[in-house]
């Protein structure tokens, strides 16, 4: 039997229940689609979980560094693994089970549990069940990358959902990816007590940030002595005895590390082989993401993709993004572009990086007049008072039209303070805007 709608939605990630809501409320006949937990990446092994725990890492650095504030902790601290796991099941779970009621009680939709597959264009299966609609919105998201290494299959090794479960400190965390995720769970992790390696097969830590980000962000982590291998080109592991041991062939360095347990995060690949998009006729780049236009549309009339799946953006906002767009769209009768977007992310070590449009890099490269102002944390006032004085901030700005094109903040709450920038940024502000702006927080001389 086919069940009749308006509009499917395959996956319930951060696009996915907000469009579906949206659609039903216009009357029409809608059905969700979930494989797995409701909320998808962000809410059960992505950016949630992991905040919570970056909050916890956060709360024993403080206590380690008391004394510097002048506090008495007393005599040494544990940090209780199996309750910071605890705290961090409570956080996602109600963010988790808020979604499934929501999209369980809306008026107009249906919510099927199972792995979706498309039949044909307008025609999805999940389990026995045969659901058509002339709009199918997909919102599948992403998984780690396992990556071929030698030894690989020869050892346990973590992602960043398996990580979820664990409620213990690992003696010795070898981290392969010195990028975003790999930085925040070696860097809570080191908080929580444990020995951590980061292998990276670059040149630099975040490469696709500037190089003077990264090298402030290799001291960061090296105070807190977090072992950075950069250019560890060829990976490969073995066990001896209880340890697991990384190869690592090194510019510098020993050659061989030896570890308890492996994180690997060296980036994410889309949920799209297995959803029988040649049936509906949907392309996909060679990575697997599905090719979309400025309005997310994919090469099939009738079908979109939203956030992960589709490559253009990664993050828990681009996707929610995505949704705004396309609903605009379709029910807004309001042109929202793709391309209106303006880049913009955090990377959530402590303290933080901020990020917003381009890197200085890419100015350089784009060829333009440009004007370049830093300002180290240590000459911020609050910074200072906090005693977290470490990082910078860099911004680029057009020398002709005086738009801003960029900026970075490395720096105590930059990922909070990064959106005055991107709020003149979106508004095509000079950068005067913010230079003359009347600011109550007190400035240290130059
Ligand atoms: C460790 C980590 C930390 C992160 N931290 C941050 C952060 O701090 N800030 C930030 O902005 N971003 C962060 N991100 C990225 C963010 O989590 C993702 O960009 C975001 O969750 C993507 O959402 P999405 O809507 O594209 O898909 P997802 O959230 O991945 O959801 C997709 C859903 O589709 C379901 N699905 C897949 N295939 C099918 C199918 N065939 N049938 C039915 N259902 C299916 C999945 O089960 C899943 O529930 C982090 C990611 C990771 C891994």
């Amino acid at each position: 039997m086919t069940d009749v709608f308006d509009a499917i939605v395959i996956g319930t990630g951060q696009a996915g229940p907000s469009l579906a809501a949206r659609l039903a409320k216009t009357g029409l006949k809608v059905a969700i689609v979930e494989r797995k937990l409701f909320g998808g990446t962000c809410v059960n092994t992505g950016c949630i979980p992991t905040k919570a725990m970056v909050a916890s890492a956060y709360a024993a650095q403080m206590v380690r560094r008391a004394a510097e504030f002048g506090v008495n902790a007393g005599p040494g601290f544990s940090v209780d693994m199996q309750r910071v796991k605890a705290r961090k099941d409570a956080i996602s779970a109600k963010s988790r089970t808020a979604i499934e009621g929501w999209l369980k009680g809306l008026e107009n939709c249906i919510v099927y549990e199972g792995q979706a597959r498309f039949e044909s264009p307008q025609e999805v299966s999940v389990g026995p069940h045969r659901l058509t609609a002339k709009r199918i919105f997909i919102n599948v998201g992403g998984r780690a990358v396992v990556p071929e290494m030698p030894g690989l299959d020869q050892v346990e090794y973590l992602t960043n959902s398996s990580m979820m479960a664990v409620d213990f400190l690992p003696r010795h965390l070898i981290v392969v990816g010195g990028s975003y995720i790999g930085l925040e769970f070696g860097q809570m992790f080191r908080r929580f007590g444990s020995q951590v390696t980061i292998l990276e097969m670059g040149p630099r830590l975040v490469q696709h940030e500037d190089q003077d980000v990264s090298a402030a962000i290799q001291e960061i982590l090296a105070r807190e002595e977090i072992a950075v291998r950069l250019n560890a080109k060829c990976i490969g592991f073995s066990k001896r005895g209880e340890e697991v041991v990384a190869q690592a062939d090194c510019a510098e360095g020993a050659p061989e590390i030896a570890g308890s347990h492996v994180l690997l995060a060296v980036g994410r690949r889309p949920n799209t082989g297995d959803l029988g998009l040649e049936a509906a006729g949907v392309a996909v780049d060679a990575r697997g993401y599905i090719a979309v236009d400025d309005q997310l549309r994919t090469s099939a009339p009738g079908i979109w993709a939203l956030g992960d799946c589709n490559g253009k953006g990664g993050f828990t906002h681009t996707s929610y993004n995505d949704f705004e767009i396309v609903a605009a769209n379709l029910l807004d009768n309001d042109p929202r572009r793709l391309s209106d977007r303006i880049r913009a992310y955090a990377l959530y070590i402590d303290p933080p990086l901020g990020r917003a449009g381009m890197t200085e890099a890419e100015v350089r490269s784009s060829g333009r007049a440009a004007l370049v102002g830093t300002r180290p944390m240590t000459k911020v006032g609050r910074a200072v008072e906090k005693g977290e004085s470490q990082g910078f901030m860099k911004i680029l700005v057009d020398a002709q039209s005086k738009a801003i094109l960029g900026a970075s903040i490395l720096g105590t709450g930059g990922d909070e303070a990064i959106h005055c920038i991107l709020d003149v940024m979106y508004a095509k502000a000079p950068y005067t805007t913010i230079q003359r702006r009347y600011t109550f927080t007190p400035r240290f001389p130059n």
